[in-house]
């Protein structure tokens, strides 16, 4: 993730997290209670439909992905881990695809390979959504006070939005309804060494080539809306609207419908107001591609871009809360 311009609200954060795990406790057992009994009132949206998503299995992927070490672009953790999400999505049953582009380091002037990967269910819908992640990692932890030039692996800020997705992939050939789905994932969200250089390549690069095959016709298809995942594993998750996604006409139906989604199935960690303004993957999407795609993300996270953006600062049940709110919107759609 980039950066951000607003505060966080850091108050609401120890009491909001208490309230989620008793919540969902409690909405398991009286879910599973009024299953077996039919006394209990009906809930808007059953709380099974979250069963899908196992916190559990999306954190292994959490650690399997770091325990590669940093990926940053064009690096040989880059290329593991792009052969271990490869492999995961096609045994899957996906259609994965790779979208190939080159960049000019700016410092040594030399090419670097890049490589969004396109991972799509449901290739025959023409109208789709796109949930998207950045898979690269930051090439330093530069805000770490004691280490800045230290070793970054980006457990929650890079593998977080990845095994999300791992875990959700699942549930996706069993979609049903009028919708496809694509799972991007970006390279270079932040192949960023110093102040002045660009972050989103790969977002900016697929918005590009997305708007331009729209232009010529030869897209046939359309996105009707995007998410994109980001710091979605933070064990103190607290996840506020981001204030861009909030405030621009197309995006903000999207919001109201994903924290709608998260309010009806109990899942607390979605706080339904605006928390801070993230520069992320989903300003090049909307503003280059013309697609609606809102950032979820927990800008509320002390490890961010320091040595202790680990696999300890993250949890299952974290992933479990954004993945089963976004696996139920893709479910609502028609
Ligand atoms: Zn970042």
């Amino acid at each position: 993730m980039a950066s951000c311009f607003t505060p966080s609200i850091p108050s609401a954060k120890d009491r909001f997290a208490t309230v989620f795990v008793a919540s969902v406790f409690l909405a398991s057992v009286f879910g599973a209670f009024g299953a077996l009994c039919g006394m209990a009132e009906e809930p808007a949206v059953p709380v099974a439909a979250a069963a899908s998503f196992s916190g559990a299995r999306a954190m292994a992927h959490l650690e399997a992905i770091v325990a590669i070490g940093p990926r940053v672009s064009g690096s040989e953790g880059m290329r593991k881990q792009r052969e271990m999400v490869v492999d995961h999505f096609r045994a899957a049953g996906a259609t994965v695809t790779p979208q190939r582009f080159q960049i000019r380091d700016r410092k040594s002037g030399k090419g670097v390979a890049m490589e969004n990967i396109v991972i799509g269910w449901h290739p025959d819908r023409q109208e789709r959504i796109l949930l998207g992640a950045h898979y690269d990692t930051r090439p330093f932890p530069d805000r770490d006070r004691d280490d800045p030039r230290g070793t970054f692996v980006g457990a929650n800020d890079g593998a977080s939005g990845v095994a999300l997705l791992m875990e959700l992939a699942g549930a996706m050939p069993g979609l049903e309804g009028p919708v496809g789905v694509d799972f991007v994932l970006f390279d270079g969200e932040e192949y960023v060494f110093g102040p002045r250089d660009p972050y989103f390549l790969g977002s900016t690069h697929f918005a590009r080539q997305y708007a331009a095959g729209r232009k010529a016709g030869e897209t046939t298809w359309s996105y009707r809306a995007g998410l994109v995942l980001d710091m979605v594993a933070d064990a103190d998750l607290t996840v506020f609207q981001e204030s861009k996604s909030v405030s621009w006409p197309e995006t903000r139906p999207v919001v109201d419908e994903v924290w709608d989604v998260a309010r009806r199935m109990g899942v607390r960690q979605f706080i339904a107001r605006p928390g801070y303004e993230v520069e992320d993957d989903h300003v090049p999407l909307r503003n280059l591609g013309k697609i609606p795609t809102a950032d979820i993300i927990d800008f509320n996270y002390p490890a961010w871009h320091t040595t202790r953006d680990t696999a300890a600062a993250c949890s299952g049940e974290s992933l479990e809360a954004v993945g089963s709110v976004v696996l139920q919107w893709l479910r609502e759609q028609r």
